[in-house]
């Protein structure tokens, strides 16, 4: 294609909500096959809710929401936003936090009233060494069952509460997964939660494959896995944890609802956050560049 022409079908971009970050981007758009979806924040929503808190015997439940919710005040990940929300309504002013940290994918953790907490995936806190009393694992699997994602609360040693938080389809993704179908693409689910939630949602809005619970890391293995058995891959996703693999892929697509992180390592960002705007930028690629089909 002509350099004028890639600026045409840049401009065209723009009209359809979509910030292509060169006209040489389209090049490599074109000849995607594989479309990996992030899950929460890019087929999801994103505005996640607490639906239950469980706190382990002997822990008050208000006090095991008030400290994570202090933890998590410091989060940009929708989980982390929702809990600090529910505890700011439900117990007023957070306690004070020092030296806070975000594990992308994984967490968060930081130092509440002399306890060191962790809020997290509950692998994590088993990983850290901090283990479910008995009394968890019951409610932990009908939650999980129930399509809902889950995290642990840990300090002084073990797993102290669970807090559930309720997610819902963007009303626009079944209708952007049958457009990636009908351009003859394969979309593939990625996310670091938790198989059964994954798959409810899969299901939900059509999308052919599951990839569950992945490290950040493994989100770009992922990538590297799909191009070295010849695919050509697109990433959309909207999280720090989704970055290193929007710039891995072949074309990255980011969520203008997203993080700063995940906009600047994409190649299109869709004003909208509507992930249909992959299908657009694909089809105008392909328009672009004379392979319609
Ligand atoms: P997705 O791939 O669906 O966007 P992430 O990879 O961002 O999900 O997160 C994966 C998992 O890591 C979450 O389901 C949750 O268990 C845990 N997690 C990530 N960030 C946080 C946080 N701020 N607070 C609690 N848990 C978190
Ligand atoms: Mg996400």
């Amino acid at each position: 294609a002509t350099p004028t022409a890639l600026l045409v079908g840049t401009g065209r971009g723009a009209q359809l909500g979509l910030l292509i970050k060169g006209p040489e981007v389209l090049e490599s758009t074109r000849r995607v096959d594989t479309v990996l979806l992030d899950k929460t924040g890019t087929v999801t929503s994103g505005d996640l809710a607490v639906t239950d808190v469980v706190p382990a015997a002997g822990v008050d439940a208000d006090d095991l929401l008030r400290r994570a919710g202090a933890v998590e005040s410091g989060s940009e990940h929708p989980i982390g936003r929702a809990i600090a929300r529910a505890a700011d309504q439900r117990t007023g002013e957070h306690p004070a936090v020092t030296g806070f940290a975000a594990l992308a994918g994984l967490g968060v953790r930081g130092t509440v009233d002399g306890d060191q907490l962790v809020v997290g995936r509950p692998a994590l806190l088993a990983d850290l060494g901090l283990p479910m009393p008995t009394g968890l694992s019951g409610p932990l699997a009908d939650i999980q069952q129930q399509g809902r994602s889950v995290v642990a609360v840990g300090w002084a040693g073990r797993v102290q509460g669970l807090i559930a938080v309720a997610d819902t389809v963007k009303p626009t993704s079944a209708r952007a997964v049958a457009r990636l179908q009908a351009l003859g693409l394969r979309t593939v689910l990625l996310t670091g939660d938790q198989r059964p939630v994954a798959e409810q949602v899969a299901a939900a809005v059509g999308i052919d494959d599951v990839i569950a619970e992945v490290l950040p890391e493994g989100k770009v293995a992922a990538v590297v896995e799909l191009q070295a058995q010849g695919r050509v891959v697109a990433m959309i996703g909207d999280g720090v944890n989704d970055a290193p693999a929007l710039a891995r892929a072949d074309l990255g697509v980011a969520m203008g609802t997203g993080t700063d992180a995940a906009i600047e390592a994409a190649d299109i960002t869709v004003v909208g956050g509507d992930p249909a705007g992959a299908a657009d930028a694909i089809r105008l690629a392909r328009r672009t560049l004379g392979t319609i089909r």
